[in-house]
């Protein structure tokens, strides 16, 4: 969610550096936003698609997971306090600033090294033909598997129930009537409905399409160009809904689908048919793409 904001310090404030926000305010600054804010309650910013491999034993979870005070770009600010993200109207205090280009996490940061500390590794087990049964005092599992009725303790659990809009949309009035808690911008041009200074990408939006990271590829370039145009009074440009995803057919070998709002094929990958199910496509997206985001997607270099 962008707010543009010419009566505070930053011209264009990001709320949420996941993978719109910060391709967004990197995209941002390489087309010359003089001062690009981002608020991100959590320091640690996950690379969720290899969630899939790590999940199956695929992958390690060091390799998801980069620090958000070494992912923004240079000259861009962050600041960590969610109660901030739901008042896009108010100042808040930015902790870390990257001036100077390097990649280093900002040294004078308290907050970063006090999250630093905190980030130990954790050991990993995989559990096959087991049923999640409840949640038990919110740091237990209660599975059902081979072996019958199991208890799990947990520090961290994560699940995927039915997509649902965070709270802190509905608390911010960003929402409207039918959308069902998410922000209510228009799905064509990506504009709030009624905040025109507000604009939106990605996963907590209300854009009727298939939620996903490919899709973002596509809306962040939309939303960018649009802020541009509407500041100069020009048209706006129109997002078609695009979406990918990777559809695993076998083990080791998917197919990418890449179709629009009406769900019509749209290729745009710049591979050979990645309708066709190959290994090739599975490696893409376990070992490529991983790379591609890390240095490409959240860079705004595509
Ligand atoms: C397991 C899994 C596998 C996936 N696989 C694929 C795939 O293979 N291909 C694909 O294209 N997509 C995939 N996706 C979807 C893709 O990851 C998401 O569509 C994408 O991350 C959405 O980006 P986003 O910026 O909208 O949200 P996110 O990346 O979720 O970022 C939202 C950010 O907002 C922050 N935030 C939360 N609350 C607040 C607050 N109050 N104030 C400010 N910030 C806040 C969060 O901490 C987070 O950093 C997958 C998702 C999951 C969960």
């Amino acid at each position: 969610m962008m707010v543009g904001m010419s009566t505070l310090d930053y011209d264009v404030v990001v709320v949420g550096a996941g993978n719109g926000g910060l391709s967004a305010a990197a995209l941002l600054k390489r087309r010359g936003c003089r001062d690009v804010a981002l608020v991100e309650p959590s320091p640690v910013h996950v690379y969720k698609p290899l969630q899939n491999y790590v999940g199956v034993g695929l992958g390690e979870i060091s390799e998801l997971e980069r620090f958000q005070a070494d992912l923004i770009p240079a000259g861009g600010a962050l600041a960590p306090d969610e109660r901030d993200a739901s008042r896009p109207g108010e100042r808040f205090g930015a902790l870390c600033r990257r001036d100077d280009g390097e990649r280093s996490r900002s040294a004078a940061c308290a907050w970063c090294e006090d999250q630093l500390g905190r980030h130990t590794p954790r050991p990993r087990s995989l559990r096959s033909e087991t049923t999640v049964t409840a949640v038990a005092g919110g740091n237990a599992l209660m599975l059902h598997g081979p072996a019958g009725p199991e208890r799990l303790p947990a520090d961290l659990i994560h699940l995927h129930p039915p997509y649902v809009a965070p709270d802190f949309v509905a608390a911010s009035g960003l929402d409207a009537d039918g959308t069902k808690g998410f922000i209510a911008v228009d799905p064509a041009t990506l504009r709030h409905r009624t905040f025109r200074r507000v604009w939106g990408v990605g996963d907590a939006c209300d854009l009727g399409d298939a939620r996903t990271g490919g899709a973002l590829r596509h809306q962040v370039k939309i939303v960018i160009d649009n802020i541009q145009r509407s500041r100069r009074g020009l048209p706006l440009s129109h997002y078609d809904g695009y979406t990918v995803a990777p559809i695993a057919t076998a083990r080791g070998e998917l197919s990418f689908g890449e179709y629009d709002r009406q769900f019509r094929v749209h290729r745009s990958l710049p591979v050979p048919d990645e309708i066709t199910a190959r290994r090739a496509w599975w490696w893409l997206d376990r070992y490529a793409l991983p790379q591609i985001y890390w240095h490409r997607i959240i860079k705004g270099r595509l």
